[in-house]
């Protein structure tokens, strides 16, 4: 009987069985892909997840695979343009953006070395069940057998489309209409530079990762994504040339990009976190759009506040009970305000009053300083927007 089972072993996963070693207990993980593997993102972590990051003291490894810091920022909307960076986060100053084989990797590492069972090419098939309360998991391993193992808490951490929360009949507690989806590729020769660009009906960023490239996203609204499927890498260049000045030159054949990735599948939601015996971690929990790249950040701070809330009390299952349901609701304040925001951002709606408002932070280094802060998420937008910015940037 483990402690914990953790079923996905990616950045939620890694991370909460990390740290559940270390507090002591016994945790296994079961992980579908081989590892490590890259996985679909644009990998930005932003100062808050990067200072989780180097709490956990796995910072200084991610730095040392050849990931370049992100020290500055730019924005661009028409002729527009924010320069400058976000303020430190918890003393957090660069972001960083690793391909995943590299971050997954770096905790995958720290977990074994914690003390971490972490079995790869491992699927979960099923759950063990007794009077209601879950208990163990059956599963497939690499060479074809299923076996099960039992645990006195079961994390699922197995993305959007989560097993876990499927076997359990997790509900959608509340869900939103699908926005955009996103086309991206890998650059050269693009200089480390973190830019993010806006027009009616579009956004894209550069976001520089390892080996000189970086990874240029464009993000269309989601009723154009057969369109663009049909003829993507001319649309996609296309866009890129638009929206990015110094790529204007940029064709469909130019050697600088290679595969195009495309993504149309961006739900918004938060479902059900826990029962009896099980509780729900990252994306399986709670998706949203990746247009505001906050999904590994929010990963990282669910781990934490899993470690300091639930970990302490998994000894009674009264008291994990209660102490699932008190995170549960700390987690939904947490992260309310970043997903409302990302809907917003997703609508890819430029209206006027949003142009009047970036001219006028434009014109202000501390803005500039506050806002690139909002866009790491280490400042809530409610306090940036206040009532005092919006009179004078739109009277
Ligand atoms: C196009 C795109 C770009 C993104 N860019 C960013 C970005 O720049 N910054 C950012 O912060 N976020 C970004 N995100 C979001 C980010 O990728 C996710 O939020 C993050 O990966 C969630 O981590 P996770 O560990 O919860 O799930 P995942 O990374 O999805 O990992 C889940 C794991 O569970 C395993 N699994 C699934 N089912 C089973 C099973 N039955 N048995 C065993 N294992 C199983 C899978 O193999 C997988 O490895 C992006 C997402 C997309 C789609």
């Amino acid at each position: 009987m483990y402690d914990i089972i953790v079923v996905g072993g990616r950045c939620a996963g890694a991370s909460v069985a990390l740290l559940a070693a270390r507090a002591g207990l016994s945790v296994l993980v079961l992980e579908r892909a081989a590892m490590p593997s890259d996985t679909v993102s644009t990998h930005l972590v932003h100062q808050p997840g990067a200072a989780l990051l180097a709490d956990w003291g796995v910072l200084d490894a991610v730095a040392a695979s050849g990931c370049p810091p992100i020290l500055r920022s730019g924005y661009r909307v028409g002729d527009i343009r924010l320069e400058g960076s976000a303020r430190p986060f918890k003393g957090q100053q660069a972001a960083y953006a690793p391909r995943r084989n590299v971050l997954d990797g770096v905790l995958v590492d720290a977990a074994i070395a914690a003390g971490v069972e972490y079995r790869d090419q491992a699927t979960v098939t099923g759950l063990l069940t007794e009077d209601g309360r879950v208990h163990g998991v059956r599963f497939r391993t690499p060479k074809g057998g299923v076996q099960t193992e039992e645990c006195r808490l079961l994390v699922g951490a197995d993305g959007m489309r989560s097993s876990v929360a499927r076997f359990t009949g997790a509900a959608m507690a509340s869900e939103d209409p699908t926005l955009t989806c996103v086309y991206y590729s890998y650059w050269a020769g693009l200089h480390d530079r973190f830019e993010l660009f806006e027009a009616p009906g579009r956004f894209a960023g550069l976001v520089p990762t390892h080996d000189g490239r970086s990874v240029v996203s464009v993000y269309f609204p989601q009723s154009e994504f057969e369109t663009v499927r049909r003829d993507s890498r001319r649309i996609y260049v296309e866009n890129v040339a638009q929206l990015v000045p110094e790529l204007a030159d940029a064709t469909v054949d130019d050697e600088r990009f290679g595969k195009l990735y495309a993504i149309g599948d961006q739900r918004n939601f938060f479902r059900q976190g826990h029962g009896a015996g099980w509780v729900l971690i990252g994306d399986a929990w709670h998706h949203k759009d990746s247009i505001t790249a906050r999904g590994i950040s929010d990963a990282f701070l669910q781990s934490d506040l899993f470690a300091s809330t639930v970990l302490p009390k998994l000894p009674d299952p009264v008291e994990l009970d209660a102490a699932l349901a008190t995170y549960d609701v700390l987690r939904g304040q947490e992260l309310v305000e970043s997903y409302r925001n990302t809907l917003s951002v997703a609508k890819l709606d430029l209206q006027e009053e949003r142009l009047r408002l970036l001219r006028h932070v434009a014109a202000d280094p501390a803005l500039v300083q506050d806002y690139f802060t909002v866009v790491s998420g280490g400042l809530p937008v409610g306090e940036f927007y206040s009532a005092e910015l919006l009179a004078e940037a739109l009277n």
